[in-house]
């Protein structure tokens, strides 16, 4: 027996279900996404892209481009502020895929003040917020950078472990931290620090607090620069924090709170582990679509390459073994973008993460991006392996997808434990 649509429409009213209603859902970008998305993608591929090599080799901040970001206002806590609200919340996501089809190294260059603009926005009370945010970025004609310091040499992935000390100095009103910072992008040369420290190590990860070190802060500064295998043009560095005085000011959120929060933890109730996660779950589609711009720019690439390239008398994309690798590519690149959308568009509406949507995405997107760049490797042959041709050095970026902002094997703890309601180990 078949059904009409018309009796299709009236069952779907009798269930209350209306046309307008079902309508509703759409996966399709409104104009402003796409205008933002376009105009991003041709700072990516007029100004990043050419850039990439460039700065790659000489391990540097890009200044130049970051102050082009600034100048055309891709770059600046006004431009953060529109993606951000954004209701959908897939402008953040569609502005770092651009951005990063461009280039990561550059791209974090760019998008590593946002770490720590996220700590003072997710933490600091409006007056912090309208002091701190703006400093992090400088003005357009001299632009400034951020860096977010959590991790040490002992505590990465074991947060909890971190050592560094935030002691009160009530006589002066002051916060004095000392201690080692690791890997921080940015780490001594931003204007603005945001340090996690332990107000009381006996609370573990619950008696952290974050405190905004200003410009020129005595007793803060760049240790170490890491060299590394990818993201070569962001800056990555030790912090040292040595008697370093802040005035009290500079505890995000307030004294007031803190001391309210420690005494509930320490009472035995909760803290925020659960407002926490809430924040980890949100930033990290943001991450994963840094990820999913570095694994689109290498099957592009990979693609066009395949269709020029001729051995044996033929295009290489005729043999099955290529065209079914670049379309296992699309394919993976699009599934991993529906998770990053979904985990972007439910943080933004504060729909509840109940299997660590946001992890998922994180994840997915990482092995992609490490996956689909070896692969492109592969379809380009020797000349993927020279650094003449970009892909090498996408594969190289992509790696870090895999280890900051939570490891692979962290985000599958974290979803393990969603799902399962078991403290996994
Ligand atoms: C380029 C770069 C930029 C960075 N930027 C910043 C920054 O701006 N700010 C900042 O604070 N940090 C930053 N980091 C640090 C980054 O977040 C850490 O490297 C990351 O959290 C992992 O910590 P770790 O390196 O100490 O690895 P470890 O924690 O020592 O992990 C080593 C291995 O053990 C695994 N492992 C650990 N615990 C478990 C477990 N319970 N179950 C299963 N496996 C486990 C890990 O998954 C990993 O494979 C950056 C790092 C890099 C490389």
């Amino acid at each position: 027996m078949s059904t009409t649509a018309e009796e299709l429409i009236a069952t779907a009213q009798q269930a209350g279900i209306s046309a307008a209603g079902a309508s509703k859902f759409s996966l399709e970008l409104n104009q402003d996404q796409q205008d933002v998305r376009d105009w991003v993608h041709g700072f990516a591929e007029g100004v990043v892209r050419p850039a990439a090599a460039e700065w790659d080799e000489r391990e540097e901040t890009p200044w130049p481009i970051i102050q082009e970001a600034a100048k055309i206002g891709l770059y600046g806590h006004e431009a953060l502020a529109q993606f951000w609200f954004d209701e959908s919340g897939l402008q953040m996501p569609i502005v770092n895929e651009e951005l990063f089809w461009g280039d990561a190294g550059i791209g974090m260059s760019i998008m590593g003040t946002s770490l720590a603009v996220a700590a003072i926005f997710g933490q600091g009370a409006p007056e912090q917020m309208a002091e701190w945010i703006p400093q992090c970025f400088g003005t357009p004609e001299e632009p400034k950078v951020a860096a977010f310091c959590s991790s040490e040499p002992d505590a990465g992935s074991d947060v909890s472990a971190i050592r560094t000390a935030a002691k009160y100095d009530e006589a002066k009103d002051e916060w004095v931290l000392n201690g080692q910072k690791a890997w921080a992008t940015n780490g001594g040369i931003a204007n603005v620090h945001v340090v996690i420290a332990s107000v009381d190590r006996e609370l573990g990860a619950r008696g952290h607090a974050a405190f905004v070190v200003p410009p020129g802060t005595k007793g803060c500064e760049q240790g170490a620069k890491v060299k590394k295998h990818g993201l070569r043009a962001s800056h990555t560095a030790d912090v040292h924090l040595d008697d370093c005085r802040v005035p009290g000011s500079c505890l995000l959120g307030g004294k007031e709170k803190l001391d309210e929060r420690l005494a509930r933890v320490r009472e035995g109730g909760k803290g925020q582990s659960q407002a926490a996660m809430q924040t980890f779950e949100t930033s990290r589609p943001t991450v994963g679509a840094q990820a999913l711009g570095v694994a689109r720019a290498a099957y592009e690439y990979a693609l066009d390459y395949a269709k020029e390239r001729e051995q044996f008398g033929r295009p290489i994309i005729e043999n099955q073994a290529i065209a079914f690798t670049l379309a296992n590519m699309k394919l993976e690149i699009d599934a991993a973008r529906l998770l990053v959308w979904r985990a972007a568009w439910m943080g933004r509406n504060n729909v509840r993460f109940t299997s660590a949507e946001g992890s998922m995405s994180k994840l997915k997107a990482g092995q992609v991006a490490v996956w689909a760049t070896e692969r492109a490797i592969q379809i380009l042959g020797g000349n993927g392996y020279t650094r003449e041709y970009p892909v090498e050095r996408m594969h190289r970026d992509a790696k870090i997808y895999d280890i900051f902002e939570g490891t692979a094997e962290i985000q599958q703890l974290v979803i393990a434990r969603a799902i399962s309601g078991v403290h996994i180990k």
